[in-house]
């Protein structure tokens, strides 16, 4: 069995490595407001970059009729890749975002 998770670093998270389970990432959140369920993708090393993937995701979304609200987590590799075995994850104790520029509005 192979630990760990990959993650994208480099430009636009293009390159990947593989971490440690117990390393701090930083996700991307989406959260679908028609059905209560979130989901995190873009695993990143630091938090600017995923606010980046964060930003490239909005954008991404921001045509489509079923907008997701985005935000930027922090969480372990290994919660990370046992939250995406995970579908339609509705539980209220999974990371929601907790820095100061999101809260600033920074993201939608
Ligand atoms: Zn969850």
């Amino acid at each position: 069995m192979v630990n760990g998770l990959l993650v994208g670093t480099g430009w636009y998270g293009l390159r990947r490595r593989r971490v440690l389970d117990a390393v701090v990432l930083f996700a991307v959140r989406r959260d679908w407001p028609d059905w209560h369920t979130h989901e995190f993708v873009s695993p990143r090393l630091t938090e600017q970059a995923a606010e980046a993937a964060a930003a490239a995701d909005f954008a991404y979304w921001r045509r489509s009729p079923l907008r997701p609200r985005v935000s930027v987590v922090r969480l372990s590799a290994n919660d990370f890749r046992i939250h995406r075995r995970r579908r339609d994850c509705r539980a209220p104790d999974c990371p929601v975002e907790s820095s100061a520029r999101a809260a600033a509005g920074a993201l939608r």
